[in-house]
């Protein structure tokens, strides 16, 4: 056992994005020995995005501020929040506990609420790992700015893609969207606004194929999903980017054995965000939802800690 293993836990969360913040600060108001616990940023991908319009009562918000001030909220209100990846789920099912690995050493809690969201998927061309950023994003917010006066292909051909290219227009002289099929996925009003952008020019039925270089990209080579014809451009090495946004992973690795998972790997729960193990929860884009935003994320995470509160027999809220 680690040093970790002090005690048991009431509730462990997993990830400290907006559904796991948002579990920690009911947790609290529950008074539940728990922690939350984030491998790399508080906010999740919350920190990554510029502007947030749609997050209710506070119009243009922008993620850094919205991720501190959720995290610093729960910090305030006494839970415990720290730095720390979970590489582990298990559950006794004779006690009912469940352990977790860390690189610290295990925990052991009553529950989990899994809240580990959803990481980008890879387009998957030639060069896209060996140039990750070093010419290929999966973040206009963060690196944007790089390409300012510079050329940017943009991969994908839903919202995510459309958003990030006009947001991209910000810093590049030229955004070039490409995508796979003859059509954009993106809701009309975003497809419109691409259409109206000088800066933008869509490449349909177009793949990336592989990025040539150095230390940095310098070549691209694309396919004609039609034709199957390749072409190959040429530039100066750093004079341009590639940005990814073609989807995203659910981090369900971790409780595969545990839960049910949709075809694409989002973890089934039921309106309590009940998995099918009891005291484990999943909340947020990680779990099977209509809709993944900031706002349903943190009303997942409120409701998966009151059930957790009312699975271990404590106060809960309403
Ligand atoms: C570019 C972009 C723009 C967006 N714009 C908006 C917007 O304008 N409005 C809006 O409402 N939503 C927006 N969203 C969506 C919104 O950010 C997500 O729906 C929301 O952040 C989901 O919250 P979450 O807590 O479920 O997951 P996440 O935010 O993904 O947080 C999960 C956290 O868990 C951590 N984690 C994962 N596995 C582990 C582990 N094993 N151990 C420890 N920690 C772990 C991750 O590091 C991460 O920090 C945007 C998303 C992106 C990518």
């Amino acid at each position: 056992m680690g040093s970790n293993n002090e005690q048991v836990k009431d509730l462990v969360i997993v990830g400290g994005g907006p559904a796991g913040l948002a579990a920690a600060i009911y947790a609290q108001r529950s008074l539940l020995d728990a922690v939350t616990l984030e491998q790399e940023a508080f906010g999740g991908q919350t920190i990554l995005t510029s502007e947030i319009d749609n997050y209710p009562g506070l119009p243009h918000a922008d993620g850094y501020t919205l991720s501190e001030a959720m995290r610093s909220q729960a910090a305030d209100l006494g839970a415990e929040v720290r730095m720390e990846q979970v590489t582990g789920v298990s559950h006794d099912e004779k006690s009912g506990l469940f352990t977790l690995d860390t690189p610290d050493g295990e925990l052991v809690a009553r529950s989990v609420i899994l809240a580990g969201g959803a990481t980008p998927r890879r387009a998957g061309f030639d060069g896209e790992e060996r140039f990750a950023s070093h010419g290929v994003s999966y973040c206009a917010t963060c690196d944007g700015m790089f390409y300012r006066g510079k050329r940017v292909y943009v991969v994908g051909g839903g919202n995510s893609a459309a958003e990030e290219a006009l947001f991209l227009t910000r810093f590049a002289n030229e955004v070039i969207l490409i995508v796979r099929k003859d059509h954009l996925r993106a809701q009309a009003a975003v497809a419109q606004e691409l259409e109206n952008n000088e800066k933008i020019t869509v490449r349909y039925l177009t793949s990336i194929v592989s990025l040539g270089g150095d230390e940095l990209p310098n070549s691209i080579t694309f396919r004609n999903n039609e034709t199957g014809e390749t072409t190959t451009e040429t530039y100066d090495e750093g004079s341009f980017g590639v940005f990814v946004f073609v989807g995203r992973v659910p981090a369900s690795e971790l409780v595969r054995d545990l839960v049910e998972v949709d075809p694409v790997g989002y973890v089934v729960t039921d309106e309590r965000m009940a998995t099918r193990t009891p005291g484990l929860f999943a909340a947020g884009d990680v779990r099977k939802t209509p809709l993944r935003q900031i706002v349903t994320a943190a009303a997942d995470g409120a409701i998966a800690a009151n059930s957790a509160a009312a699975y271990l027999g404590r106060p809960v809220e309403g």
